[in-house]
């Protein structure tokens, strides 16, 4: 990778289930300055850890970060625990960081062990073997060699962290799952990608405010100054191009469905997406 060069890769875009060939949520975002190279795999989503093995190994990855502990954001994490700990190809010298809300790893050492979501010796074992435990909190900086990850605390009723990667002054912003709210504009700020989630086509007044529409990704996108809006997380949806026509109509910008498999690179020699 170039001077100053972002790319995401999308390993999973579908909302709340996987469909036929396509994975839940999850993105590979990876940093440069030149000299240091940092790769973050963002959620965990159910298939999206084969599609990470097309890009990259556990190996290279300096750390995963999981928005939330909903499963199609969490769910190959327990996967990824067994790769780590019985895998020929995927042994690190060191244990992978693992960045999530409070008490994701009592969960996943209860999953794991079948255990009682209270700790024990042997759940402590199976996961500390493995993964290097880091709680989130909203404001919280991560540095990962030149990449700068911020972690964003979104609408989502439960603790969920949206996240801001920076290197230098390319800016990728993912909202995670989120309901309209503030932070959503701060973390999108001037970014150049703006990957939003738009689980409902329309507004639903009778659930909680919990996901966006493509509308209201399109208005928060517009008001942060975000240069392109990706929308994720789409759910079940007979026409997506319908949710990209409301996204742009309320943006302006560019806007596209993510894909497994699409690659958005940023900076670099022509300094464009
Ligand atoms: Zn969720």
């Amino acid at each position: 990778m170039d001077d100053k060069l972002m790319r995401v890769t999308v390993l999973g875009s579908c909302g709340t289930f996987p469909t036929a060939g396509r994975a839940c949520s999850g993105f590979l975002v990876e940093g440069s300055d030149g000299d240091r190279h940092a790769r973050v795999w963002v959620d965990t989503g159910s298939g999206t850890f084969s599609n990470l093995l097309r890009h990259t190994t556990l190996a290279a990855l300096d750390a995963i970060w999981v928005s939330h502990l909903h499963m199609d954001h969490v769910s190959d994490l327990p996967a990824v625990n067994y790769a780590l700990r019985f895998g020929r190809d995927d042994r690190r010298p060191s244990r992978l960081p693992v960045f999530g809300p409070h008490g994701w790893a009592d969960h996943l050492r209860a999953f794991l062990t079948l255990d009682s979501v209270e700790p024990t010796e042997r759940g402590r074992d199976t996961l500390d073997e493995a993964f290097e435990v880091h709680e989130l909190h909203d404001g919280q900086r991560v540095d990962l060699g030149p990449l700068r990850l911020t972690a964003m605390a979104t609408l989502h009723g439960v603790e969920t962290y949206g996240v801001r990667a920076a290197v230098g002054d390319q800016v990728v912003a993912y909202s995670a799952d989120s309901g309209p709210c503030p932070a959503l504009e701060a973390l999108a700020a001037d970014a150049r990608l703006f990957i939003c989630e738009a689980a409902w086509l329309d507004w639903d007044e009778n659930a909680p405010p919990m996901h966006l529409t493509p509308q209201l990704a399109g208005e928060y996108a517009a008001r942060a100054g975000a240069q392109r809006l990706t929308l994720t997380h789409l759910r079940n949806l007979r026409d997506p191009q319908v949710a990209a026509m409301r996204a742009k109509a309320a943006f302006g910008g560019e806007v596209s469905l993510a894909r497994e498999g699409d690659v958005f690179e940023l900076g670099g020699p022509g300094g464009t997406l």
